[in-house]
């Protein structure tokens, strides 16, 4: 008999698949060169939707410490997104009055790449980071105080025992990445300050189901989320939502703002009526607009196959620029390897030198680009796809093409 999975939200039994990407390896285990001849362990990628609450949810294969052991992912690689932070942090200072007396919190504090920039105008922060090596790297190198613990209740009554509490609780790409969303929000209810104010920013559900970013799916991933679940699970934990923005990171992102759900200070603004609407339009409160999204899934699978077998049968030499997550399952999905794609380019060093998880395509510096002159250059951080093709207008010099695969597949000249 066939196991009965439970939404981790709400608890209501799980009856409806949303998408079912096969097994594959977790994708950030890249692989060092010595091992290629070793095995890989793989896990399911079906994500279910639960009928109640319409979270979209992968269930828990891995416990997060082997998840985020040893973390290969730095912020601070990025420069689009350090212009994100660096927004953000100008936008709650003059907004909401984050100043020398606020505390300011980040979950998932990464490298520090946004905390420095509260640091640099005196403004106190804490990072909480679990990936060790990534959290020593905030602390010696930016000098952003450091805790190296997963946040939770637990977490949250330590903090607030030793007198602290936050006045801003922020948390950017965590919600989603949390396999007890119960116990996390119920953590940061705990840690707000009476007045304070959470932000969070996740990839909104209704951008991976409008443009069809399955890609998005890891296992690292655990729920996907609209505004309409947020809103619930907050509210469950005594946090209102008073107001949402939406923003092209990641594909296309909601940044929340939360507080006490007694708290009077902050009026709710009419962003929340907004994107309620927008999320009923594009049915997202019904089963159905769930259960039909494996078709444009699959589409992607045939097209991006079908111009990847013509490119090889006319000889052309095709590299990958970009070793994300979100590649590695687009990868692995389809099935992908070393017969379509020569090697795949990261700016990250400590990507570089590695085998990708699954595929086993190795993976270089962006230099060896310009050394082997590739026909293609299938790029899959296509949330980032004009900084890099700006990055990479030197391939123009030998009429390099690019490939992008998502929300459908296209060959930019
Ligand atoms: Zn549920």
């Amino acid at each position: 008999m066939r196991k009965k999975i439970f939404c981790r939200f709400c608890q209501h039994e799980i009856k409806h698949t949303f998408i079912d990407l096969g097994m594959s390896p977790l994708s950030n285990s890249y692989i060092s060169m010595d091992k290629s001849e070793q095995g890989q362990i793989s896990y399911p990628l079906h994500v279910r939707v639960c009928d109640q609450c319409f979270l979209v949810q992968l269930e828990e294969f891995e416990t997060p410490s082997d998840i985020f052991n040893d973390y290969a992912y730095f912020s601070s690689f990025s420069t689009s997104w350090l212009k994100h932070a660096k927004d953000y942090v100008e936008y709650m200072v003059k907004n909401h009055d984050i100043n020398n007396h606020s505390q300011v919190v980040e979950i998932a504090s990464n490298d520090g790449y946004l905390l420095q920039y509260f640091k640099e105008v005196d403004i106190p922060v804490l990072g909480i980071e679990p990936a060790k090596n990534v959290a020593e790297v905030a602390k010696k190198e930016k000098g952003i105080p450091t805790i190296s613990e997963f946040f939770g209740t637990a977490l949250a009554q330590k903090l607030v025992s030793e007198g602290k509490k936050a006045d801003l609780l922020l948390g950017n790409n965590v919600l989603a990445h949390v396999p007890d969303i119960n116990d996390f929000v119920a953590g940061m209810k705990i840690l707000l300050a009476d007045d304070g104010i959470v932000t969070m920013e996740f990839p909104h559900l209704l951008n991976l189901i409008e443009k069809n970013q399955f890609d998005t799916i890891y296992h690292e991933h655990f729920s996907y989320l609209s505004f309409l679940t947020v809103q619930q699970i907050f509210a469950a934990h005594g946090l209102r939502l008073f107001d949402v923005q939406e923003w092209a990171t990641h594909g296309g992102s909601l940044r929340i703002f939360a507080c006490h759900a007694n708290c009077s200070r902050y009026i709710v603004s009419d962003n929340v009526a907004r994107i309620l609407e927008k999320e009923k339009k594009a049915g997202l409160d019904q089963i159905n607009t769930y259960l039909t999204f494996s078709e444009s899934v699959k589409k992607v699978k045939y097209d991006l196959l079908s111009c990847l077998i013509e490119l090889k049968r006319q000889n052309k030499n095709i590299v990958v620029y970009g070793a994300a997550a979100k590649g590695n399952t687009l990868l692995n999905y389809c099935g992908i390897r070393q017969e379509f794609i020569d090697y795949a380019v990261d700016m990250n060093p400590h990507k570089q030198n590695t085998l990708l998880p699954g595929s086993c395509i190795p993976v270089y510096s962006p230099d060896k680009i310009r050394e082997t002159k590739p026909d293609y250059i299938l790029i899959l951080p296509w949330n980032l796809k004009e900084e890099i093709m700006q990055q990479l207008h030197y391939v123009k010099a030998w009429g390099a093409k690019f490939l992008l695969p998502i929300p459908e597949v296209e060959i930019v000249e």
